[in-house]
């Protein structure tokens, strides 16, 4: 945003700075917030990486932001839905059922005005067990004590499409428990679970921990009912976790969604774009915020799995890039 000093700008400006909703006299005072999950998951990270880049240069444009901790994707969604956050992480197929208003968004209905940003890491669907539940696979889950998600998590929305593709009822499992994901994994080491469950990108630090402090491994997710749920809907994809990424030596073969990015067609398009700016004009430094974006791609994430329109905010910055 450089510009000139001379009366056109400045008017231009004042004009900017009136469309954000602000005095001039206020414009440092501007802020936005990004609703992400648990604290020991990636999401909280990704909002916290995403905000120390355009924190950066606060002075510049006078927008504050700041990393939430929340439920998760689908509380993230009905949040930003609400006008009470401008921003969130989401999984993708929470954010596909959003804009269609389908599966838990049919009483809501569409929401028209939800918008993709970019994409960011992939998230394998990732079971955790006690070694003593001697779980292999996620057949192996029926009958034991799993933690299924707390509400408002993408996590809990995504094991009751499993639950019903398994063709399982919640009595199947001896305890379905509703813990946020910084809870589950004291939880299983303390045997008061035998397995978590969640959709979150590699490597996560709670992954890490209690697979290396506790006596545990991770889960395939390889049935024949999934690889039908992956073949007939386009938000899943079959992933791995590979060997060697915790303490397990062989690839695990599972299915997961993208983390994506999102917010709404009420925030301004000078927002979007400077949230966008502050990400792609210091990319070598947002992929070093976290392990798990060390494989991203500008390309990949202005593309790959956004259902939503992307944000017109969003989509100046691509195209002055020459991305679109
Ligand atoms: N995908 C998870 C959810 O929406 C959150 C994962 C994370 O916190 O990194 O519930």
């Amino acid at each position: 945003m450089k510009s000139k000093i001379n009366t056109a700008a400045l008017v231009g400006a004042i004009a900017a700075i009136g469309m954000l909703g602000l005095s001039p006299a206020h414009a440092a005072q501007k802020f936005v917030s990004i609703g992400t999950g648990g604290v020991t998951g990636v999401y909280y990270p990704t909002g916290g990486a995403i905000c120390r880049l355009v924190n950066k240069k606060r002075k510049e444009h006078g927008i504050r932001c700041s990393a939430e901790s929340t439920g998760g994707s689908i509380y993230n969604i009905n949040t930003i839905r609400a006008g009470e956050l401008e921003f969130g992480v989401a999984q993708s197929d929470w954010q596909h059922h959003a804009y269609y208003g389908t599966s838990k968004f049919s009483e809501a209905g569409k929401f028209e005005k939800l918008r993709s940003v970019f994409s960011v890491h992939a998230e394998p669907v990732t079971v955790i067990a006690r070694a003593d539940a001697n779980a292999k696979n996620i057949t192996d889950l029926k009958g034991k004590r799993l933690n299924i998600g707390n509400p408002g998590s993408g996590t809990r929305g995504t094991w009751d499409v499993i639950e019903e593709t398994m063709g399982w009822k919640r009595s199947d499992l001896a305890l379905a428990a509703e813990m946020k994901s910084a809870e589950t994994g004291a939880a299983v080491c303390d045997g008061k679970l035998d397995a978590y469950f969640w959709l979150v990108g590699h490597p996560s630090a709670l992954t890490q921990e209690s697979l290396a402090s506790c006596n545990a491994n991770l889960v395939h997710v390889n049935t024949p009912e999934i690889d039908k749920l992956v073949a007939d809907k386009p938000y899943y994809r079959k992933a791995i976790i590979p060997a060697g990424m915790y303490n397990n030596e062989e690839d695990i073969i599972t299915f997961g969604v993208g983390a994506t990015f999102v917010t709404s067609s009420d925030v301004p398009a000078d927002v979007v774009y400077i949230i966008v700016q502050a990400v792609f004009d210091n990319f070598d430094q947002f992929k070093k915020l976290h392990p798990a974006f060390a494989n991203l791609k500008p390309e990949e994430m202005i593309r790959d799995s956004l259902s939503a329109p992307l944000h017109e905010g969003a989509i100046r910055y691509y195209k002055e890039k020459g991305w679109m």
